[in-house]
């Protein structure tokens, strides 16, 4: 993390005391990522006294790590959702993302977050010509379904006019997308909660939770006493509560950043791109004209021993120009991934969780974040929704999902390369 971009371009933050001694609130949050932030926002919002712990520092997880790109909907496409849920649940499903989307863009634009968040489109890349068949079903249905007109398929030259990447066959640009910096969206949404009244806790890790008549959350010098807690661990959650654990994979993913690059840029007009490989790449630039590539995964818990070597092979064989450019920065973090690639929402008694966004975890979890406190509050309908999208567990459970896991990965990993 500390070999990241986005702490090297922090908005200055001021940090927040580990916790000491006995503490009271109505809702005690675990994990000061978007998730917990969000979270404590709204039940602040809502007249709860909330008290937020993170282990290491705000933004410390997956969410001052990711890429940066905003990406309508969820990790299942909208022909996906039809298929496994009927029009009418999927179209209840899309119009959620879609608030999520709303609801981060107005927490931007509300707390004034400078984050360099744009919104320019994401489009993403067809990396084999068949593919192309599957996101015009994909435009068609956004439109005639999902009433989402936003959606269209480009072609090779189209494309290719926006990103000079070779080995591509067109692409399907949805133009609701966009890019901000990760980290400082997390800070800056720290920042407000804060100023909202949220107490924040940083290098407090929760050790123990107790649950049955409310929550207790211990961490190694202090205590929490709460009505309601919520769980935003996501994939740093370890052993806090097990059972949750066998519907969550953790897979770590690495990025880099380049050197500022001068024209021509790869990606014109700040879109952000994926491919639509099963091992995605996904890139964009930054605020100060850097590429920021990710790609490869890791299924072990090693990181490669050159982060930057790695990530740089995928980058050079979708960018060859860029094959001999500086790489100042690279760095990784874990996704943590469902069986069913939908995330896990729900609630064990007076203790809420919400993880497993999948890789499409920067707008969902502004929704997540206020359909928790409004069950909190007594409503639970659209949490509800959320919650029966519960994805089934691992096969093999906690000891045997990841070997089995990393093997299915590695044959749709091998089928890419083919
Ligand atoms: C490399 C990478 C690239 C990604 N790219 C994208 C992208 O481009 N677009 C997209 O939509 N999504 C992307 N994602 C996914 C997205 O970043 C995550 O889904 C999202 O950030 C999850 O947020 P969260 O708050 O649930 O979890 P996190 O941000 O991981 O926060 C969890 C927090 O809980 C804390 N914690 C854990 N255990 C404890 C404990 N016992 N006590 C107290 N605190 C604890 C951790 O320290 C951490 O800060 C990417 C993820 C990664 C790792």
């Amino acid at each position: 993390m500390e070999r990241s971009y986005y702490v090297a371009t922090a908005n200055r933050f001021e940090h927040a005391p580990a916790l000491e001694g006995e503490h009271e609130a109505d809702v005690v949050v675990i994990g000061g990522g978007y998730t917990g932030l969000h979270a404590a926002l709204n039940a602040v919002e809502k007249g709860f006294s909330v008290i937020l712990l993170e282990a290491g520092r705000i933004g410390w997880g997956a969410s001052g790590r990711n890429g940066g790109q905003m990406i309508p909907g969820w990790r299942k496409g909208a022909s996906e959702l039809i298929a496994a849920y009927g029009e009418g649940r999927a179209k209840t499903l899309f119009d959620l993302a879609l608030e999520a989307r709303a609801l981060t863009l107005d927490r931007i634009a509300r707390h004034a977050i400078a984050c360099d968040a744009i919104v320019n489109g994401h489009m993403t890349l067809a990396a084999k010509r068949n593919d192309l068949h599957w996101m015009h079903n994909e435009a068609d249905v956004l439109a005639r379904v999902m009433n989402y007109p936003n959606a269209r398929v480009l072609d090779a030259n189209e494309a290719l006019s926006h990103v000079s990447a070779s080995g591509f066959h067109g692409g399907l640009l949805d133009e609701g997308g966009g890019h901000l910096h990760p980290l400082n969206y997390a800070l800056g949404l720290a920042a407000a909660a804060r100023a909202g009244g949220v107490s924040l806790y940083e290098n407090a890790r929760v050790t123990r939770l107790d649950t049955g008549n409310g929550v207790i959350a211990h961490t190694e010098r202090g205590r929490v006493r709460a009505r309601f807690g919520v769980l935003a661990c996501d994939a740093l959650i370890d052993g806090l509560e097990t059972r949750i654990a066998k519907r969550i994979m953790p897979v770590a993913n690495y990025l880099i950043a380049t050197e500022p690059l001068s024209a021509p840029l790869p990606i014109s007009n700040h879109l952000a791109v994926s491919d639509s490989r099963f091992v995605v790449n996904y890139f964009r630039m930054s605020a100060d004209n850097r590429l920021i590539f990710g790609g490869g995964e890791r299924y072990t818990p090693a990181p490669p021993a050159d982060i930057r070597a790695f990530v740089r092979r995928h980058m050079a064989r979708m960018f060859p120009q860029l094959a001999d450019v500086r790489v100042d920065y690279a760095w990784g973090g874990l996704v943590s991934i469902t069986m069913s690639r939908l995330p896990h929402i729900g609630r064990f008694g007076d203790l809420f969780f919400a993880h497993g966004y999948s890789g499409l975890g920067v707008l969902i979890p502004a929704l997540a974040g206020k359909v928790l406190t409004e069950a909190m509050a007594g409503t639970a309908e659209r949490f509800d929704v959320l919650a029966d999208l519960a994805p089934p567990e691992f096969p093999g459970g906690a000891g045997l999902r990841s070997p089995l896991y990393v093997l299915g990965m590695l044959w749709y990993a091998m089928r890419d390369r083919l």
